[in-house]
């Protein structure tokens, strides 16, 4: 256990995907997407102190590289350098979100660090100045920054903040394998005809507070490739629903399975079964935050 004076510790808390479309693709290959993000109550935590110089991360729980690749380092070195900040910072990361899960870890403990970092050093940056440096880290860093539920467009980094989803619980299951993002939209097939799911109905339920109809919308455009690649994710999906889901989906490029329930019971039962059928390597009873 590390210990710093001076310190400050943050949450990096964890997304799903309730509804996740992709329109079209960007000359620069990026692809254009219609998402509905949801915060949930799983989280990293990350701690930071100033340093005399340098940037060091340490870790709990997890593996990971902790040099210049991990996406913490990247944004407190943008972070540092926007604020001409000569003095550098030890961070440690608790790790509890899945990695590589579609749950955007990453990309929420570059947007905490962003945060804790600004804080932490008084650089003065505003949420929108960070989200325009997040954005140059991941497309999902600018969301990670705002947190809740929101619409997320263009390549994610559009966001139109939405009213809280109605109330619920989560059964989070993480199957034992670990997909790259990259992978999954490089073999995505634009030409096929996917079933489009009602991103804009489903603004209209969040807005209406109908849990149903949220439900019922529940869509991901990516399962198409990630179910082919591990039909784990199908069988997690039917398991979630025989164990009295509303609705059951794939979270962002997976392979992680979230099932919505009525209750914290119904949920906790769900995870007695599901620990059961034994497809998950890690599992969570959660809610929206
Ligand atoms: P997204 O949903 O944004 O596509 P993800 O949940 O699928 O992301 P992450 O856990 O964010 O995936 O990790 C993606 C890759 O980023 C991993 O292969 C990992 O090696 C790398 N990475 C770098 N820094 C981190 C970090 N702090 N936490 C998690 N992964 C990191």
């Amino acid at each position: 256990m590390i210990q710093y004076t001076d310190t400050l510790t943050r949450k990096a808390y964890a997304k799903i995907n309730l509804g996740l479309d992709v329109i079209g693709r960007l000359e620069n290959g990026y692809h254009q997407v219609r998402m509905i993000m949801q915060t949930v109550g799983i989280y990293d935590v990350l701690t930071f102190a100033p340093a005399e110089s340098g940037i060091r991360i340490s870790m709990d729980g997890g593996e990971l590289p902790t040099g210049e690749d991990n996406l913490i380092y990247k944004a407190a070195r943008l972070l540092m350098e926007a604020g001409g900040v000569k003095a550098g910072a030890d961070i440690h990361l608790e790790k509890h979100i899945p990695i590589a899960a579609g749950m955007a870890g990453g990309s929420s403990d570059a947007a905490a660090t962003l945060l804790g970092l600004n804080e932490l050093l008084g650089l003065g940056f505003s949420r929108e100045q960070l989200r325009q440096l997040g954005v140059r880290i991941g497309a999902d860093v600018p969301y990670c920054i705002m947190g809740g539920t929101a619409l997320a467009e263009g390549i994610g980094e559009v966001l139109t903040p939405l009213p809280p989803a109605p109330r619920c619980a989560l059964l989070v299951a993480k199957p034992d394998i670990q997909v790259s993002t990259k992978y999954v939209y490089e073999h995505l097939d634009a030409e096929k005809a996917w079933r489009h799911p009602d991103i804009d109905g489903m603004c209209s339920a969040i807005e209406n507070g109908e849990l149903a109809g949220v439900t019922s919308r529940l869509g991901n455009v990516l399962e198409t490739v990630t179910i082919e690649a591990y039909p784990v994710i199908a069988r997690l999906k039917q398991e979630m629903l025989s164990c009295g889901a509303m609705g059951s989906l794939m979270s962002g490029s997976g392979p992680t399975v979230f099932g919505i329930y009525d209750s914290q019971e119904q949920a906790r039962a769900a995870y007695d079964c599901l620990e059961k059928a034994g497809l998950a390597r890690e599992l969570f009873v959660t809610s929206f935050v």
